[in-house]
Protein backbone atom coordinates (compact mmCIF):
# COMPACT_ATOMS: atom_id res chain seq x y z
CA UNK A 1 0.00 0.00 0.00
CA UNK A 2 1.63 3.21 -0.74
CA UNK A 3 2.61 5.10 1.83
CA UNK A 4 0.48 8.47 2.13
CA UNK A 5 -2.66 5.18 2.07
CA UNK A 6 -4.89 4.85 4.84
CA UNK A 7 -6.84 1.26 5.41
CA UNK A 8 -9.49 1.42 8.17
CA UNK A 9 -12.21 -1.08 8.88
CA UNK A 10 -14.27 1.20 10.96
CA UNK A 11 -15.47 4.78 11.82
CA UNK A 12 -17.43 6.65 14.41
CA UNK A 13 -18.24 9.14 17.02
CA UNK A 14 -18.39 8.80 20.25
CA UNK A 15 -18.19 10.62 23.49
CA UNK A 16 -15.37 10.18 25.97
CA UNK A 17 -14.77 6.80 25.43
CA UNK A 18 -11.22 6.65 23.52
CA UNK A 19 -9.78 9.64 24.77
CA UNK A 20 -11.74 12.92 26.10
CA UNK A 21 -14.66 14.70 24.97
CA UNK A 22 -17.06 13.99 21.76
CA UNK A 23 -14.46 12.20 18.87
CA UNK A 24 -14.14 10.90 15.66
CA UNK A 25 -12.92 7.45 16.11
CA UNK A 26 -11.23 5.72 13.49
CA UNK A 27 -10.30 1.71 13.27
CA UNK A 28 -7.27 1.40 11.29
CA UNK A 29 -6.62 -2.66 9.46
CA UNK A 30 -4.32 -4.64 10.75
CA UNK A 31 -2.60 -5.85 14.02
CA UNK A 32 1.07 -7.42 15.03
CA UNK A 33 -0.45 -9.11 17.96
CA UNK A 34 -3.10 -11.86 18.27
CA UNK A 35 -4.89 -11.48 21.92
CA UNK A 36 -7.01 -14.36 22.37
CA UNK A 37 -9.25 -12.04 23.93
CA UNK A 38 -9.32 -9.22 21.18
CA UNK A 39 -12.90 -7.53 20.68
CA UNK A 40 -12.06 -6.10 17.29
CA UNK A 41 -10.76 -9.36 15.53
CA UNK A 42 -12.07 -8.05 12.47
CA UNK A 43 -9.45 -5.56 12.16
CA UNK A 44 -6.90 -9.01 11.45
CA UNK A 45 -9.62 -11.05 9.91
CA UNK A 46 -8.55 -11.67 6.33
CA UNK A 47 -12.31 -11.15 4.89
CA UNK A 48 -12.79 -7.93 6.47
CA UNK A 49 -14.56 -5.01 4.38
CA UNK A 50 -12.31 -1.92 4.43
CA UNK A 51 -11.79 1.41 3.24
CA UNK A 52 -8.53 2.90 1.76
CA UNK A 53 -8.22 6.92 1.61
CA UNK A 54 -5.20 9.30 1.06
CA UNK A 55 -4.26 11.02 4.40
CA UNK A 56 -5.09 14.51 2.67
CA UNK A 57 -8.34 12.75 2.03
CA UNK A 58 -8.77 11.44 5.76
CA UNK A 59 -7.91 15.14 7.05
CA UNK A 60 -10.72 16.91 4.91
CA UNK A 61 -13.10 14.40 6.56
CA UNK A 62 -11.47 15.19 9.53
CA UNK A 63 -11.55 19.04 9.56
CA UNK A 64 -15.02 18.80 8.22
CA UNK A 65 -16.41 16.83 11.28
CA UNK A 66 -14.78 19.70 13.71
CA UNK A 67 -18.37 21.04 14.70
CA UNK A 68 -18.43 17.77 16.66
CA UNK A 69 -15.43 17.83 18.83
CA UNK A 70 -16.72 19.25 21.52
CA UNK A 71 -16.16 18.93 24.80
CA UNK A 72 -12.45 19.15 24.26
CA UNK A 73 -12.69 16.01 21.90
CA UNK A 74 -10.77 15.37 18.66
CA UNK A 75 -9.82 12.80 16.41
CA UNK A 76 -8.36 9.21 17.87
CA UNK A 77 -6.51 6.46 15.93
CA UNK A 78 -6.90 2.92 17.16
CA UNK A 79 -7.60 -0.51 15.66
CA UNK A 80 -6.01 -2.95 15.35
CA UNK A 81 -2.81 -1.37 15.74
CA UNK A 82 -2.22 2.11 14.08
CA UNK A 83 0.83 2.63 14.30
CA UNK A 84 1.53 -0.66 11.58
CA UNK A 85 0.33 2.47 9.30
CA UNK A 86 3.69 4.40 10.56
CA UNK A 87 4.48 6.82 7.75
CA UNK A 88 0.54 7.83 6.87
CA UNK A 89 -0.29 8.54 10.65
CA UNK A 90 2.97 10.13 11.61
CA UNK A 91 1.96 12.62 8.04
CA UNK A 92 -1.61 12.79 9.22
CA UNK A 93 -0.90 13.83 12.83
CA UNK A 94 1.57 16.32 11.93
CA UNK A 95 -1.30 17.84 9.77
CA UNK A 96 -3.77 17.38 12.50
CA UNK A 97 -1.29 19.69 14.79
CA UNK A 98 -0.78 21.98 11.98
CA UNK A 99 -4.58 22.38 12.33
CA UNK A 100 -5.13 22.89 16.04
CA UNK A 101 -6.81 19.46 16.57
CA UNK A 102 -7.05 17.51 19.39
CA UNK A 103 -5.60 14.03 18.76
CA UNK A 104 -5.24 10.42 20.30
CA UNK A 105 -4.14 6.93 19.59
CA UNK A 106 -4.90 4.04 21.27
CA UNK A 107 -1.82 1.29 20.38
CA UNK A 108 -0.19 -2.38 22.11
CA UNK A 109 3.02 0.35 22.64
CA UNK A 110 5.16 -2.33 20.15
CA UNK A 111 6.43 0.40 17.27
CA UNK A 112 9.93 0.78 17.45
CA UNK A 113 9.25 4.59 16.52
CA UNK A 114 6.77 5.21 19.00
CA UNK A 115 8.69 7.90 19.77
CA UNK A 116 8.39 9.88 16.47
CA UNK A 117 4.74 10.10 16.72
CA UNK A 118 4.43 11.28 20.62
CA UNK A 119 5.25 15.43 19.92
CA UNK A 120 1.57 14.73 17.80
CA UNK A 121 -0.65 13.26 19.92
CA UNK A 122 -2.29 15.21 22.76
CA UNK A 123 -3.94 12.44 24.54
CA UNK A 124 -1.81 8.73 24.49
CA UNK A 125 -3.76 5.27 25.53
CA UNK A 126 -1.37 1.97 25.46
CA UNK A 127 -1.79 -1.32 26.86
CA UNK A 128 0.15 -3.94 28.83
CA UNK A 129 -1.31 -7.37 28.41
CA UNK A 130 1.62 -9.16 30.31
CA UNK A 131 5.01 -8.48 32.02
CA UNK A 132 6.87 -12.21 31.62
CA UNK A 133 8.53 -11.84 28.00
CA UNK A 134 8.09 -15.62 27.21
CA UNK A 135 4.65 -15.49 28.24
CA UNK A 136 4.15 -12.54 26.12
CA UNK A 137 5.53 -13.86 23.19
CA UNK A 138 3.31 -17.13 23.25
CA UNK A 139 -0.37 -15.50 24.10
CA UNK A 140 0.17 -12.55 21.83
CA UNK A 141 2.53 -13.61 19.43
CA UNK A 142 4.84 -11.33 19.91
CA UNK A 143 7.85 -9.79 21.69
CA UNK A 144 7.60 -7.55 25.55
CA UNK A 145 10.73 -5.63 25.40
CA UNK A 146 9.41 -2.98 22.85
CA UNK A 147 6.19 -2.36 24.56
CA UNK A 148 8.00 -2.04 28.17
CA UNK A 149 10.75 0.58 26.29
CA UNK A 150 8.04 2.63 24.81
CA UNK A 151 6.07 2.32 28.09
CA UNK A 152 9.00 3.77 30.28
CA UNK A 153 9.85 6.10 27.74
CA UNK A 154 5.96 7.73 27.35
CA UNK A 155 5.49 7.68 31.27
CA UNK A 156 8.77 9.70 32.02
CA UNK A 157 8.05 12.12 29.95
CA UNK A 158 4.28 12.69 29.15
CA UNK A 159 0.12 12.17 29.99
CA UNK A 160 -0.21 8.25 29.58
CA UNK A 161 -3.69 6.30 29.85
CA UNK A 162 -2.14 2.41 30.43
CA UNK A 163 -4.56 -0.14 30.15
CA UNK A 164 -4.48 -3.73 31.73
CA UNK A 165 -6.83 -6.57 30.69
CA UNK A 166 -7.37 -8.55 33.00
CA UNK A 167 -7.97 -12.12 31.99
CA UNK A 168 -8.09 -15.31 33.80
CA UNK A 169 -5.65 -18.18 33.28
CA UNK A 170 -3.80 -15.62 30.96
CA UNK A 171 -2.27 -12.57 32.99
CA UNK A 172 -4.01 -12.94 36.43
CA UNK A 173 -2.35 -15.47 38.57
CA UNK A 174 0.24 -14.54 41.41
CA UNK A 175 3.34 -13.87 39.26
CA UNK A 176 1.70 -12.18 36.39
CA UNK A 177 0.36 -9.67 39.30
CA UNK A 178 3.92 -9.36 40.94
CA UNK A 179 4.94 -8.34 37.56
CA UNK A 180 2.71 -5.86 36.98
CA UNK A 181 3.04 -4.48 40.13
CA UNK A 182 6.97 -4.33 40.10
CA UNK A 183 7.07 -2.75 36.50
CA UNK A 184 4.66 0.12 37.31
CA UNK A 185 6.42 0.60 40.61
CA UNK A 186 9.50 1.25 38.93
CA UNK A 187 7.77 3.82 36.02
CA UNK A 188 8.97 7.57 37.06
CA UNK A 189 6.36 9.32 39.30
CA UNK A 190 3.97 11.13 37.18
CA UNK A 191 0.78 12.40 37.67
CA UNK A 192 -0.11 12.47 33.99
CA UNK A 193 -0.11 8.66 34.42
CA UNK A 194 -3.56 6.62 34.59
CA UNK A 195 -3.42 3.12 35.16
CA UNK A 196 -6.97 1.49 34.11
CA UNK A 197 -7.57 -2.49 35.03
CA UNK A 198 -10.06 -4.15 32.37
CA UNK A 199 -11.84 -7.36 33.58
CA UNK A 200 -12.08 -9.90 30.83
CA UNK A 201 -15.89 -9.54 28.81
CA UNK A 202 -16.73 -11.17 26.06
CA UNK A 203 -17.76 -8.53 23.64
CA UNK A 204 -15.81 -9.71 20.84
CA UNK A 205 -16.74 -13.62 20.84
CA UNK A 206 -19.12 -13.66 18.46
CA UNK A 207 -17.17 -11.49 15.41
CA UNK A 208 -14.41 -13.96 15.60
CA UNK A 209 -16.82 -16.73 14.87
CA UNK A 210 -18.27 -14.67 12.19
CA UNK A 211 -15.20 -14.79 10.69
CA UNK A 212 -14.74 -18.17 10.30
CA UNK A 213 -11.98 -17.99 13.44
CA UNK A 214 -11.67 -20.20 16.62
CA UNK A 215 -12.12 -17.80 20.16
CA UNK A 216 -9.87 -20.02 22.36
CA UNK A 217 -10.31 -17.59 25.71
CA UNK A 218 -12.20 -20.21 28.21
CA UNK A 219 -12.81 -18.71 31.45
CA UNK A 220 -11.93 -15.74 31.38
CA UNK A 221 -13.87 -14.19 33.55
CA UNK A 222 -12.64 -12.94 36.78
CA UNK A 223 -14.94 -13.62 40.58
CA UNK A 224 -15.26 -10.22 41.83
CA UNK A 225 -13.32 -11.60 44.84
CA UNK A 226 -10.26 -12.16 42.97
CA UNK A 227 -10.72 -8.92 41.46
CA UNK A 228 -10.90 -6.88 44.36
CA UNK A 229 -7.64 -9.01 45.38
CA UNK A 230 -6.08 -7.75 42.36
CA UNK A 231 -6.74 -4.24 42.92
CA UNK A 232 -5.31 -3.92 46.42
CA UNK A 233 -2.21 -5.73 45.67
CA UNK A 234 -2.07 -2.54 42.93
CA UNK A 235 -2.75 -0.32 45.69
CA UNK A 236 -0.33 -2.13 48.13
CA UNK A 237 2.29 -1.36 45.73
CA UNK A 238 1.52 2.48 45.29
CA UNK A 239 -0.58 2.08 41.99
CA UNK A 240 -3.67 3.44 42.09
CA UNK A 241 -6.12 2.45 39.28
CA UNK A 242 -9.27 3.89 38.01
CA UNK A 243 -12.63 1.70 36.99
CA UNK A 244 -14.59 2.97 34.17
S1 LIG B 1 -3.23 -5.60 20.29
FE1 LIG B 1 -5.37 -4.93 20.44
S2 LIG B 1 -6.14 -5.01 18.35
FE2 LIG B 1 -4.26 -6.21 18.38
S3 LIG B 1 -4.92 -8.33 18.73
FE3 LIG B 1 -4.46 -7.41 20.74
S4 LIG B 1 -6.41 -6.61 21.50
FE4 LIG B 1 -6.63 -6.97 19.27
Amino acid sequence: MPLNQIKYFQKGFNFSQDGPGNRLVYHLYGCNFRCPWCANPECFAPDTATTTVTVDEMLAEILRSRPMFFSGGGVTFTGGEPTLQFEALLELLHKLKEENVHTAIECNASHPRLRELLPYVDHLMMDLKHTIPNAHQRIMGAELQTVTDNIRLAASTRQLALRIPLVNGYNTDKDCIEGFCKFLAELPQNPALTVELIPYHEYGKIKWQQHGMEYTVQNGFLSPARLAEIRTAFLEAGIPTIQT
